[in-house]
């Protein structure tokens, strides 16, 4: 990447910069919106995609506001963080996604908390939730997280290890896979994350024609603030949206 290219990636846009200053209710009203219209030009219907509100570093005063103006799912990236949240906010009825980097002595908590994990990357991850889950008398929802970019630095099973990974993983018998999660590179690039999106999306058909029991392959998880639209074109069932809707975190 140029520096000119990072230089320009990361400079809020005017819009950014006006969203920041509305209200929780507003900022919301505006991407469920934005979701309607990009699924709906593009002949989706818009109830097959769901917004994840991303509230990590969100306080829980914050969320409240939220899941009071209609946020149904939230997503988190720190188990500790969102341990704490989960138990303020325990009366909302509400779905609780784990999207970060999971390390497996957290699964034990992982597995208590949170009702799809999109993060899983690794066989051995998966094998500790499996028996984590198992000790709880729960099957846990998971989505296989693909390093579809090949970045050193991003997290995520290998592209052309997903198929044979995803066959691991469907074996274990307190996991249900339910779909792929991706990262791309270009934040705010809608137009370069596109071939990042439609690369995972091809996945999903070739693991799909697989028939792997325990696999449904339904979700795909893809799609941020700045690049969600895109996503819903290329076909993401869950966009995990954060500062479009809670503003710039800090
Ligand atoms: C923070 C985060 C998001 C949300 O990013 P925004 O640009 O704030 O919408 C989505 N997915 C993951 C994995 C994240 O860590």
């Amino acid at each position: 990447m140029h520096f000119l290219e990072i230089y320009i990636t990361t400079q809020p846009n005017p819009k950014d910069i006006e969203t920041m200053t509305q209200s929780i209710p507003t900022r919301l009203e505006k991407v469920n919106e934005r979701i309607r219209a990009a699924a709906l030009a593009c002949g989706r219907d818009p109830e097959t995609v769901k917004l994840i509100a991303v509230s990590k570093t969100v306080p829980a005063d914050r969320v409240l506001a939220a899941i009071q103006a209609g946020v149904t799912d939230l997503g988190e990236n720190y188990v500790q963080e969102a341990a704490e949240k989960i138990e303020t906010l325990s009366k909302e009825t509400v779905s609780w996604h784990f999207i970060g980097h999971l390390q497996s002595n957290k699964a034990k908590y992982a597995v208590k908390l949170f009702d799809l994990i999109h993060s899983v990357d690794s066989v051995k991850l998966a094998k500790e939730l499996d028996k984590r889950s198992g000790n709880v008398g729960k099957v846990q929802n998971i989505l296989v997280q693909v390093n579809i970019s090949g970045e050193k630095t991003k997290s995520g099973v290998e592209t052309d290890l997903a198929i044979e990974i995803v066959r691991e993983i469907a074996s274990l018998n307190n996991l249900s896979v339910c779909g792929l999660m991706t990262m791309p590179p270009y934040f705010n690039a809608p137009e370069k994350v596109r071939p990042y999106f439609r690369a995972l999306k091809a996945l999903q058909e070739i693991i799909l024609k697989k028939c792997i029991p325990n696999v449904s392959m339904a979700e795909l998880s893809m799609g941020m603030s700045g690049d969600f639209e895109t996503a819903i074109q290329e076909g993401a069932t869950l966009v995990r949206v954060g500062t479009a809707i809670f503003g710039q975190r800090a």
